[in-house]
């Protein structure tokens, strides 16, 4: 975290608060699921809803469900027309997540679907016009390579954690582990990519905002 937590429930305080759904995602996710720490929280929730709702995006892909809380907040920003695509390769959490999916009333808006990423990915024709990239870090230069380049001029990327605890400085870490590797080579593979404009949003554990030319 990279405010102090008295700022960061000020943020809280002053931003549209979690509903009990996604109040309920976040207390079950902590009770039964490993690595709690991976939910998208109230914050990152509403600024994904809200980008989705502004850029108008009819096709949003999520790569990294997890328990459904981001899913979520992306289908509530799309419009009638919109559809989300959400991939995980964590097949145990599926009975939960759909559960939660069919409670937010928007189960018809989501595509689930179980498996690697890297498979899926290649199955799926139609370009998408927004995109949240929060899975494996190792794969996440494969993940932009594999949706900016069919991208229409206007569509989004988000790619969470690209500051991963601070780890893309040398003086926050030990040694350079293959993770902290990838993220950096991804926010390099972005700086250095014609085709996009792009800007880093400090928050929470540091998100790349990308906007194809
Ligand atoms: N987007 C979720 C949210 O905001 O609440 C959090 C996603 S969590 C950080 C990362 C997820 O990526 C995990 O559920 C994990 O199972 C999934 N994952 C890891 N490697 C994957 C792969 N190769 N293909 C698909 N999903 C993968
Ligand atoms: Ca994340």
């Amino acid at each position: 975290m990279m405010i102090s937590e008295e700022l960061l429930a000020y943020s809280m305080q002053h931003s549209t608060a979690e509903d009990e759904l996604l109040a309920d995602i976040s207390r079950q996710t902590h009770l039964k699921v490993l690595k709690p720490r991976m939910l998208s929280g109230p914050l990152q929730g509403k600024l994904l809803e809200m980008l989705v709702r502004i850029s108008g995006a009819k096709r949003v892909l999520e790569i990294g469900t997890y328990t459904g809380y981001a899913t979520i907040c992306m289908a509530r920003g799309l419009g009638d027309k919109g559809r989300i695509v959400s991939l995980d390769i964590n097949e145990e959490l599926e009975t939960m997540v759909r559960n939660f999916f069919s409670r937010s009333g928007l189960a018809e808006k989501i595509d689930y679907r179980i498996g690697n990423a890297l498979d899926l990915l290649p199955q799926i024709k139609e370009p998408f016009d927004f995109v949240f990239i929060d899975a494996d870090k190792r794969n996440y230069v494969n993940y932009y390579d594999s949706v900016v380049g069919e991208m229409k001029p206007g569509g989004l990327i988000l790619a969470d954690n690209i500051l991963w605890s601070g780890k893309v400085l040398a003086e926050n870490r030990k040694k350079l582990d293959k993770d902290t590797a990838a993220i950096l080579a991804f926010n390099e593979r972005v700086r250095q990519d014609p085709r996009v404009e792009n800007v880093v949003l400090p928050i929470r554990d540091g998100i790349m905002l990308v906007r194809k030319l």
